[in-house]
């Protein structure tokens, strides 16, 4: 739908790639098997604070896995033909191989085409897709792709920097360390100039 003032509104816009189909979700089937993992692990179910766990996994589950439905502002773009950068999203997720905690922050940039998006909806996006069984490599990639379909703007930079609770908590036990992903496209890709200044932006945060 386009408005008078050139905005448009992109409803439901499609989230390729998708692990997890929220639609899918079975709240009680859910419970049930945290029942039986609590129970596999030793847990004794008997013990009262323990009663409304398995409830509890199955919710937070669902609130980490269910996309908040959004819808894409787009506006006509009025000549500003520079990067638009968005920093320090901060994003929490859950890592596709050990069902941990991994989070951080995004920084979403694009040099716009023809049209623009409303800027609280690149937290959008970025939330979206954190609300997955993920890789950060993944979702650094969906996201450059979802911008790039939806604007079809002149480049887009998207970098990711995160810590992963499955190194921080366990395995090497590594806190503090920080993995970081980038995906850049068009302009942002071809032209040193406009790659470095997006660099240079970012990593002044
Ligand atoms: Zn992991």
């Amino acid at each position: 739908m386009t408005h008078r003032d050139g905005e448009r509104r992109a409803a439901a816009p499609p989230m390729p790639g998708r692990i997890v189909d929220a639609s899918r979700l079975d709240l009680d089937a859910a419970e049930r098997a945290a029942h039986e993992l609590l129970r596999a692990i030793g847990a004794d179910l008997d013990y009262p604070g323990l009663a409304e766990t398995p409830r509890r996994i199955a919710a937070s589950l669902a609130e980490l896995l269910t996309p908040a439905e959004f819808t894409a502002t787009l506006f006509r773009n009025e000549r500003y033909d520079e990067l638009i950068l968005v920093r320090d999203i901060s994003f929490q997720s859950l890592c596709m191989h050990h069902l941990l905690p991994f989070h951080g922050v995004a920084h979403v940039a694009y040099l716009p085409g023809d049209c623009i998006i409303g800027i609280s909806k690149l937290a959008r996006v970025v939330e979206a897709f954190a609300r997955d069984l993920q890789l950060q490599e993944r979702m650094t990639v969906q996201i450059a792709d979802w911008l790039e379909q939806e604007l079809s703007p002149r480049g887009v930079g998207v970098v990711l920097s995160a810590e992963h609770m499955c190194m921080t908590i366990r395995g090497i036990r590594k806190p503090g360390a920080r993995t970081v992903t980038s995906a850049v496209r068009g302009k942002l890709r071809s032209d040193a100039r406009t790659r470095e200044e997006f660099f240079s932006l970012v990593e002044r945060c």
